[in-house]
């Protein structure tokens, strides 16, 4: 009885999960749910294609920028010494771009590592062979560099300027006056003058001793003294008494018209003299640079503007050698960023040099990227931010502020 039910139980069972029965008996139902899956699969489908279609490849291979913050940390970050932008006390390295580099960081959170190169030429090409991921210092914002590079909001307004040694910018006209006559060229004048001075005298009084009404005294001295005194007054174009002989009238002539000549002759090697002087020691702007030899560094936007005026340059790869130049006087004037310049004048180069004229072109100084990189907007972000909350400023006044130094 009991084998009789369950063989009906599992007979039952069996029909039920039939295919064959169940469609049969749920036909239309079933007719209805399989196009709903259809059409619900085929929309699935399609949205995911079309998903995939507008965000591939380029979301698929570029992470997130905070994503990559995260992966690439430490962050390298090449920099060169350029005081006060960077300075460099036994490796351990501060200044403004430094300070404003590490607060940066700080703002964004990340973890970074300062990389020395030697010149901005060899920082850039560090970032383009993506050694470093960016670089700070003094680096100009150009419109070649932009070519290739990205740049952060500007940092820092600069320029281009002109520095010469302080003694040349000071010369006045008082010490080319006193150079003058201290000079090889009016010794000679004078020595000539005096040979010139001493026979004219003794030709003078030859002729005019005997002579009764004549000027000069018979014996020799005192006569040639006066014969002296008169051919010198004469040679200035200054004599008070004239010859009274023949003779002596006809040299007084022609020794007026050799004083008219020296005169004439001094006058003329005297001003050109002093004015070669003035051209020499006076360079007050780009119009004075032409034929001098002007010193910067190697690569720099300074270089660059004055190959562009045909001004001789001096490269040298420090800024600090350029400075040398200029004391040693192998270059006239040393043309470079304005901050950097002032900088030196007002601590080591104090009394020694000048910064004259004014801003040649403005330039701003920017962190530079490798193109598209993403760590530019973070580092706006920041920038802008310090900027806002003060921090900027007060890295300002520490570094650039006269009252702190
Ligand atoms: N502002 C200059 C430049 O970017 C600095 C050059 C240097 O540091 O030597 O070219």
């Amino acid at each position: 009885m009991i084998n009789a039910i369950a063989t009906k139980f599992r007979q039952l069972i069996a029909a039920r999960k039939s295919p064959i029965s169940y469609f049969d008996r749920h036909n239309h139902k079933n007719k209805t749910k399989r196009s709903i899956a259809l059409y619900t699969c085929v929309g699935l489908v399609s949205a995911i294609l079309a998903l995939l279609l507008i965000t591939s490849p380029g979301l698929a291979q570029k992470p997130e920028p905070q994503q990559s913050l995260k992966l690439q940390q430490p962050l390298l970050v090449a920099t060169r010494v350029i005081p006060p932008f960077v300075l460099s006390n036994k490796g351990e390295l501060s200044g403004f771009s430094i300070d404003l580099w590490r607060s940066i960081a700080t703002q964004i959170g990340i973890e970074s590592k300062l990389i020395e190169y030697s010149s901005v030429p060899e920082l850039i090409s560090a970032i383009k062979d993506n050694k470093v991921n960016l670089g700070i210092a003094a680096i100009s914002i150009t419109a070649e560099r932009e070519q290739n590079f990205d740049f952060s909001l500007p940092i820092f307004a600069s320029g281009l300027q002109i520095m010469v040694r302080n003694l040349e910018s000071k010369n006045s006209a008082f010490p080319n006056i006193l150079q003058l006559f201290f000079s090889t060229s009016l010794l000679q004048v004078i020595g000539v003058a005096l040979v010139l001075i001493v026979i004219a005298a003794h030709i003078i009084w030859l002729s005019e001793r005997n002579h009764k009404e004549g000027m000069i005294s018979e014996s020799y001295f005192p006569g040639i003294f006066k014969a002296c005194w008169w051919a010198a007054a004469t040679l200035a174009t200054q004599a008070d008494e004239m010859p009274k002989g023949v003779l002596g009238r006809f040299i007084a002539i022609v020794w007026m018209f050799i004083g008219v000549l020296f005169v004439a002759y001094f006058t003329a090697s005297a001003t050109t003299s002093l004015t070669v002087q003035q051209l020499q020691g006076d360079i007050r702007s780009i119009d004075d640079l032409p034929g001098k030899v002007v010193a910067t560094t190697a690569g720099s936007t300074a270089a660059t503007y004055l190959r562009e005026h045909h001004i001789s340059v001096l490269e040298v790869p420090k800024i600090e050698e350029a400075y040398k130049a200029l004391q040693t006087k192998k270059a006239d004037a040393v043309v470079f960023d304005a901050p950097v310049l002032l900088f030196y004048a007002a601590n080591e180069g104090k009394g020694k040099v000048e910064i004259v004229g004014s801003i040649l072109r403005e330039e701003s100084y920017g962190i530079i990227l490798p193109n598209n990189s993403p760590y530019r907007k973070p580092i706006n972000q920041a920038l802008l931010n310090l900027k806002e909350n003060g921090t900027y400023q007060s890295l300002y006044d520490k570094w650039f502020d006269p009252k702190n130094s």
